[in-house]
C-alpha cells in the first residue's frame, strides 16, 4: 500500500480509503470488513452522517477493537450543512457519541452541492462556527466538504479557504472537475475521490466493447490507474459490500505512480475509438447552459456518449434515470422536457442537434426510476 500526503491536513492516507456506505448487512460484515482493509493497509475509513448505520457499525468495531491502535487510524464521518450552528454542533456530538470516539481525525461537510449549502457555510454564526468549536476543543481535526455540485460552486467553495480538504467526482469519464483538482493542489488541499468504481462509469460491471478496448487490463484498473498517476490526488474511495470485494482495488495500491508505456498506448485506444465512432459527440464544454427547462444538457450528453461509443448504456441508464429523483445530489429535468426553444443551439461550437440528441438520449437511456444508494 502507498501512502500520500493530505495536502495541508498533513496526514499521510493510505492511496485507497475504505468508504462505508455498503457494507451494511450485519455488524459482523462491517467488522470483518474493516477488519480486512486495515490489515491490508487502509489507514483511512469514512463514513456520514447519512449512511444508514454506517457510524453505529463503525463505532461498534471501534469498541470491539482495532487491529492497529487508534492513533494509526485516521477516521471521517460527514455531516451535511446546515443553516445554523446550534444544529451542526447537535449534529456533531450525535456523530462522535455513535461513533464512540472523542474526535475524528476529519470531518467533512457532506454534499455542499448548491448556493444555499454554500451560503451556509460562510455566513458568520453559521455551521462552520460549530465546527471550529469542534476544532478548538479538539473533537475535529480538519475540516473539508464532499460535492456533487456544478464546478462553479466547487470552486467558489475552494477559494473560501475554509477547507483542508475536497472529496468530489472525477474519473477518466468525466474530467468536468480538472480545474477543481488543480485548484485544490493549488491550495494545498487533500484530494479524496468519490466512488471510482460505480461513478467512474459502474466499471465493476463494464461491458465486452469496453473490455475489448482495455485489454489486456480491466476497464476499473485503468480508471484506478488513471487517478493515481496524478500527484495531486491523494486518495480513492473503494466501497465494498464485504471483506472479498477489497481484493480488486488494492491490486493496484502499490504500482508505481507513472503510467507504463502500455497503459498510454490503451487510453489512447479508447481516445481514438470514441473519435472514430459517429456518436455527434459532445465536447462537454459546457457552453450551452442554462437552459430554461433546467436539462443538465452536457451530462445527458456525456451520458449518451458513452453509451453510444462504449456500450455503455447500463451505467447510462444508472445515472440518468436518477434526474429528477436525487434533489441537490443529480439536479436537473430529464431529456424529453426539451421544448426545442433553440436557445442552446448558438451557443453550441460543435453545431449540434442538441433538441435532437436529448430526444435519442432519452430514448437510449430512460426507464423506471433510479434511487441513490443512501438517503
Ligand atoms: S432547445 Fe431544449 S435543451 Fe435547448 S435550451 Fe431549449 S429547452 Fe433547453
Ligand atoms: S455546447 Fe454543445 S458541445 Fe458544448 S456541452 Fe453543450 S452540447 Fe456539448
Amino acid at each position: 500500500m502507498q501512502y500520500r500526503r493530505f495536502g495541508k491536513t498533513n496526514l499521510r492516507l493510505s492511496v485507497f480509503s475504505l468508504g462505508t456506505m455498503r457494507y451494511l448487512a450485519s455488524p459482523e460484515n462491517a467488522w470483518h470488513t474493516i477488519h480486512k482493509a486495515i490489515v491490508l493497509g487502509i489507514n483511512h475509513v469514512e463514513t456520514a452522517r447519512g449512511y444508514g448505520k454506517s457510524e453505529e457499525y463503525f463505532g461498534e468495531a471501534i469498541a470491539v477493537g482495532l487491529p492497529v491502535k487508534r492513533s494509526q487510524v485516521h477516521i471521517t464521518t460527514k455531516i451535511p450543512p446546515t443553516p445554523d450552528a446550534d444544529t451542526m454542533r447537535r449534529y456533531i456530538d450525535e456523530s462522535l457519541e455513535r461513533l464512540k470516539l472523542d474526535y475524528v481525525d476529519c470531518l467533512g461537510i457532506h454534499g455542499l452541492n448548491t448556493w444555499e449549502h454554500f451560503n451556509w457555510v460562510k455566513a458568520k454564526g453559521g455551521c462552520m462556527q460549530a465546527v471550529h468549536e469542534a476544532i478548538a476543543d479538539g473533537r475535529v481535526r480538519h475540516v473539508g466538504f464532499s460535492t456533487h455540485a456544478p464546478l462553479e460552486i466547487i470552486l467558489a467553495a475552494i477559494n473560501t479557504d475554509l477547507f483542508e480538504f475536497v472529496n468530489l467526482h472525477y474519473y477518466y469519464f468525466f474530467q468536468r472537475n480538472a480545474e477543481a483538482i488543480q485548484r485544490a493542489f493549488e491550495k494545498d488541499m487533500g484530494v479524496f475521490i468519490i466512488s471510482p468504481a460505480d461513478k467512474g462509469g459502474r466499471l465493476y460491471t463494464p461491458p465486452q466493447t469496453l473490455k475489448d478496448l482495455c485489454h489486456p487490463f480491466s476497464p476499473l484498473e485503468l480508471n484506478y490507474r488513471f487517478l493515481l498517476s496524478d500527484p495531486r490526488i491523494t486518495t480513492l474511495s473503494t466501497g465494498p459490500a464485504h471483506p472479498d470485494e477489497l481484493t480488486e482495488p488494492l491490486q493496484v495500491a502499490d504500482s508505481e505512480p507513472e503510467l507504463t508505456p502500455e497503459e498510454r498506448t490503451v487510453f489512447q485506444r479508447l481516445e481514438n475509438h470514441q473519435k472514430a465512432v459517429e456518436t455527434d459527440k459532445c465536447s462537454q464544454c459546457y457552453a450551452c447552459l442554462p437552459c430554461p427547462e433546467n436539462i443538465n444538457i452536457p451530462e445527458v450528453l456525456r451520458l449518451r456518449n458513452l453509451a453510444v461509443a462504449y456500450d455503455m448504456t447500463d451505467f447510462g441508464q444508472y445515472r440518468y434515470r436518477m434526474f429528477e429523483n436525487a434533489g441537490h445530489w443529480f439536479p436537473g429535468m430529464k431529456a424529453n422536457r426539451c421544448t426545442e426553444c433553440g436557445e442552446c443551439l448558438p451557443r453550441c461550437p460543435e453545431n449540434l442537434d442538441i433538441p435532437a440528441l436529448l430526444q435519442d438520449a432519452h430514448n437510449r437511456l430512460n426507464g423506471s426510476s433510479g434511487r441513490r444508494l443512501w438517503s
